[in-house]
C-alpha cells in the first residue's frame, strides 16, 4: 500500500514536471508569435518631482497582449525570454517603441519627457549594445538626453570593469543611467562611488513598511543620505500611501513613483493624464490620481 502510494506520488510529480515543461514550451512558442506580430504594449508610469509635484518623466513597462490570456505582466515572460534568448528582439521593440512614443508626445504638444527603459543584464553585456542604442535613437529621432536606462545592481557587480566602461560611454552619449531595485542586490556600497550613474531607485520592498518598520525606515534614510553625499538622486518606487510619501519627502527623497500617484497606463491614457497634470507644479502633493 505504501508502495502504491509512493508510486502515485511519483507519477503525480513527473506529470507535474511534464505539465510545467510543456507549459513553458507553449509559452515560448506563443512568445515567438508575439515577437513576430509585435503583440506587446508599453505602459507608462509617471515619475514626479518630490518637491514640486511636477511630472518629470515616465517608466516604460512592457505588457504582452496574449490572444487568449489577455495582458501578461513582464514578471511572467521576461525571465523566460531571458532564458530562451527571446529577450533580444523584445528589448529592441521596447526601446524603439518608448523612443517613438516620447517623440509623439512632444510632436503632439504634450511636452518633452524623459523615458526610463528597463534593461535586461543580457542586453547591457552584448558587444553591439551601444551601437544598437545609437541606431535606435537615430531611427526614432529621440535625443539621448530624453532616455534613461534602468539597470540592476547585479549587472554592475559582475565584470565591473567592462560595466564601468559601458557606463562611461553612455554618459558621454548623454543617456542617463539609474540603478533599479536598489538595496535588494548584495550591494557592496563601495562599488557605487566608481560608477558614473545619476540615480538610484529604492526598491519597493523598503518603501512598503517604511513608516511602520523602524529598520526599513532607517535603511531608507541611510540610502538617501549616502546617495546624496555621492551626488546621486534618489527615486522611491512603490509609494501607495500618503504616509509613505510624507516620510520620503521629509527625508529628502527626490523623485516619487507609485500607485498612490498613478498606475502604469497605455499611451492614450497617459495623454489624458498629461492634459490634467502635465506642467502643473504642486498638484500632486495634494491629490493622488485615481485610475486603473
Ligand atoms: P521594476 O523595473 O522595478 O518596475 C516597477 C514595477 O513595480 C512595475 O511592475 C510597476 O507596475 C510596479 N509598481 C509601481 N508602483 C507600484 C506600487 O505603488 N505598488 C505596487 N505593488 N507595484 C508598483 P511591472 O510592470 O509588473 O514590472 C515588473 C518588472 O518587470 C519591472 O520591475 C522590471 O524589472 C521588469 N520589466 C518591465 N518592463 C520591462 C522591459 O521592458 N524590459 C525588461 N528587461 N524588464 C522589464
Ligand atoms: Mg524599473
Ligand atoms: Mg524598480
Ligand atoms: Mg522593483
Amino acid at each position: 500500500r505504501a508502495k502504491q502510494k509512493g508510486r502515485n506520488a511519483w507519477e503525480c510529480f513527473t506529470s507535474d514536471i511534464n505539465d510545467e515543461v510543456s507549459e513553458r514550451m507553449a509559452l515560448r512558442n506563443d512568445l515567438q508569435e508575439a515577437i513576430e506580430a509585435e503583440n506587446f504594449e508599453l505602459h507608462y508610469q509617471p515619475l514626479l518631482c518630490a518637491r514640486s509635484g511636477e511630472v518629470v518623466g515616465f517608466e516604460a513597462l512592457v505588457r504582452w497582449k496574449h490572444p487568449v490570456k489577455g495582458y501578461l505582466s513582464p514578471g511572467l515572460f521576461i525571465p523566460l525570454a531571458e532564458d530562451t534568448g527571446q529577450i533580444g528582439p523584445i528589448s529592441e521593440w521596447v526601446l524603439r517603441q518608448a523612443c517613438r512614443d516620447m517623440c509623439r508626445l512632444a510632436a503632439e504638444g504634450y511636452g518633452r519627457y524623459r523615458v526610463s527603459v528597463n534593461l535586461s543584464p543580457l542586453q547591457f553585456r552584448r558587444a553591439n549594445f551601444l551601437t544598437n542604442l545609437q541606431q535606435a535613437l537615430l531611427e526614432t529621432g529621440l535625443s539621448a538626453d530624453y532616455l534613461e536606462l534602468e539597470l540592476t545592481e547585479g549587472v554592475l557587480m559582475t565584470d565591473t570593469a567592462a560595466a564601468v566602461e559601458t557606463l562611461h560611454q553612455l554618459r558621454d552619449m548623454g543617456v542617463e543611467v539609474s540603478i533599479d531595485d536598489f538595496g535588494t542586490g548584495f550591494s557592496s556600497l563601495s562599488y557605487l562611488k566608481q560608477l558614473p550613474i545619476g540615480k538610484i531607485k529604492i526598491d519597493r520592498s523598503f518603501v512598503r513598511d517604511v513608516t511602520v518598520n523602524r529598520h526599513d525606515g532607517a535603511i531608507v534614510q541611510g540610502i538617501i543620505s549616502m546617495a546624496h553625499h555621492l551626488g546621486l538622486l534618489v527615486v522611491a518606487e512603490g509609494i501607495e500611501e500618503a504616509e509613505q510619501r510624507d516620510f520620503l519627502a521629509a527625508h529628502g527623497c527626490d523623485v516619487f513613483q507609485g500607485f498612490f500617484f498613478a498606475r502604469p497606463m497605455p499611451l492614450v491614457k497617459l495623454q489624458d493624464y498629461l492634459k490634467q497634470w502635465g506642467g502643473v507644479p504642486g498638484r500632486h502633493d495634494i491629490l493622488p490620481v485615481p485610475n486603473g
